[in-house]
């Protein structure tokens, strides 16, 4: 079995590029030009340097002692949280900028639910002195005021959207009409491995940097490349695309991802989408995604903003459909809990995302020689006052 799109962007049966006929030019003109110039020296000697010296990489892969010992295993953390903008989504926009770059385009636009991709946008696009327009939610612009702060001193413009219910997929069909309006001269940059065809395959690429490096790292530190298994949690995807990517092919490499349950998968209140969701169309592609049954899509709900997404990138889908990668779910509870543990035991605060993906420890079980590398997709300053606030109560 393959775990690479095909030519159609197909992996298994989920995928794909649903686009209006007025969208057909744009996804087509990416399609066809995207990997000949990912593939191109000049392409790779510029992302390569930026990713260095701009980003920070190779970010470290840390052993952490007192977690390992809490857990009897081996537990290696991989310091996605030590980046510029402090996560994993700069790697993926530091790629898509400078995609647009060589295919001429002038003007970026984004959508943004928790403000970290569009502040990872707004970032690049002040580096390219590119002008860059970030829908946002009504009601996240108020909820995320931090963020939205960091873009505009960066100099991109944040325009609210007021339409259905105010949050992330409005933002997202409002970028999706510029982006219409605009086809000449506009890229619109999208922030994890969702969206029509090419965009999951190319935003996996440019976080493969991730396992990339890992290889080398677990080589180094352990004697092989090969850990016993690979946790990450998913919103839509791409931490864990680029944590999975370059083990994918490897079965005896345990993937684990990592859904936020919310208040509980039956609480009405969840975005365990792998769990909850049936198969259909959002975005562009064809995935498991939470829906009534109008196909209307069910407002998800976690703690943390980053994973609270009705979808699942279509690699995912495949993955935990085919079985190549089991599903956790973990709920806001947990995750708070996990943060705890690995702010007193290693003396790091993780995002409230990436805690879910330590909370999967307590729900697994491990040898004592065994090897585990733990994405630690970002840092946790953002959510200081959530998790300050519930540690308290
Ligand atoms: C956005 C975000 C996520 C979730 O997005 P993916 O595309 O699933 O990786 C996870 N962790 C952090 C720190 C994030 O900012």
């Amino acid at each position: 079995m393959s775990y690479t799109a095909n030519i159609d962007g197909y992996y298994g049966r989920f995928g794909g590029a649903y686009v209006p006929e007025l969208l057909h030019h744009n996804v087509e003109e990416l399609r066809l030009n995207y990997e000949r110039i990912i593939n191109s020296q000049t392409f790779q000697a510029e992302f390569r340097k930026l990713l260095q010296d701009y980003v920070g990489r190779p970010s470290p892969l840390y052993l952490a002692p007192r977690l390992s010992e809490h857990y009897a295993c081996n537990l290696y953390l991989k310091r996605e949280d030590l980046n510029h903008t402090g996560a994993h989504k700069i790697n993926n926009t530091v790629g898509q900028i400078l995609l647009a770059k060589s295919l001429g385009k002038k003007r970026i636009i984004a959508e943004t639910g928790a403000g970290q991709h569009g502040v990872a946008t707004a970032t690049v696009c002040a580096l390219m002195g590119l002008p860059c327009i970030v829908y946002m939610g009504a009601v996240d612009v108020s909820r995320q005021a931090p963020n939205v702060a960091r873009m505009k001193f960066l100099g991109a413009e944040v325009r609210p959207v007021h339409s259905g219910s105010k949050t992330l997929k409005d933002a997202t069909n409002e970028a999706i009409r510029d982006w219409i309006n605009n086809p000449e001269d506009t890229f619109y940059i999208i922030g994890s491995v969702v969206g029509p065809h090419p965009y999951p395959d190319m935003v996996a690429y440019f976080q493969s940097v991730i396992s990339e490096e890992m290889k080398t790292q677990l080589k180094e530190q352990t004697g092989s490349e090969n850990p016993d298994a690979i946790i990450a949690c998913v919103g839509g995807g791409s931490n864990a695309a680029g944590a999975f990517y370059h083990y994918l092919e490897k079965k005896e490499v345990k993937l684990i991802a990592v859904e936020a349950a919310g208040k509980g998968i039956d609480s009405g209140e969840s975005a365990a989408t792998s769990q909850l969701g049936t198969e259909g169309i959002i975005h562009g592609s064809r995935t498991l995604l939470m829906q009534d049954k109008y196909g209307q899509i069910i407002e998800p709900w976690s703690i943390s903003a980053g994973l609270d997404y009705p979808g699942i990138g279509p690699l995912h889908a495949h993955l935990i459909d085919s079985g190549r990668a089991k599903a956790v779910s973990v709920t806001d509870q947990e995750a708070l809990d996990a943060a705890a543990l690995l702010a007193r035991l290693e003396g790091i605060i993780p995002a409230l995302e990436t805690a879910h993906a330590f909370a999967a420890l307590e729900k697994l079980s491990f040898g004592n020689k065994q090897h585990v590398v733990i994405n630690l997709s970002g840092r946790g300053d953002k959510d200081l006052s959530t998790l300050i606030g519930k540690e308290h109560e």
